[in-house]
């Protein structure tokens, strides 16, 4: 019952929470750059240091909570593309992401 509780609290609270006006796939999307401006998103959360602390209390398996990746149980720092790697490694392209209040517009 606490841990419903401390889920709920941002609820009552009625805090703002950036996710819940996006596509939740994003949090868990397959795609690198998907990931990357979820992690974006999080950034203006006022809830984030609770999402993520929730997160790891979950043991949550996969997604983005608390602006920080989660594959497999593990926090990484990016996601890798699908696939094989190459042999011969070339650098990869500079993601461009937008600014928050780029993405907002
Ligand atoms: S930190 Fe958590 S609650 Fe806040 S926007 Fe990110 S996923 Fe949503």
């Amino acid at each position: 019952m606490t841990l419903l509780l401390e889920l709920m609290a941002p609820f009552e609270a009625r805090v703002d929470m950036p996710c819940t006006d996006e596509d939740p796939e994003m949090f868990f999307a397959e795609s690198p750059s998907d990931i990357e401006l979820a992690k974006l998103i999080c950034g203006d959360c006022p809830v984030r240091n609770e999402c993520l602390a929730g997160a790891l209390s979950r043991r949550e398996p996969h997604g983005v909570w608390g602006g920080q990746l989660f594959i497999a149980g593990e926090i990484v720092a990016r996601k890798r593309p699908r696939g094989r790697p190459r042999k011969v490694v070339e650098p990869e392209p500079a993601v461009e992401l937008p600014t928050r209040q780029e993405y907002a517009a």
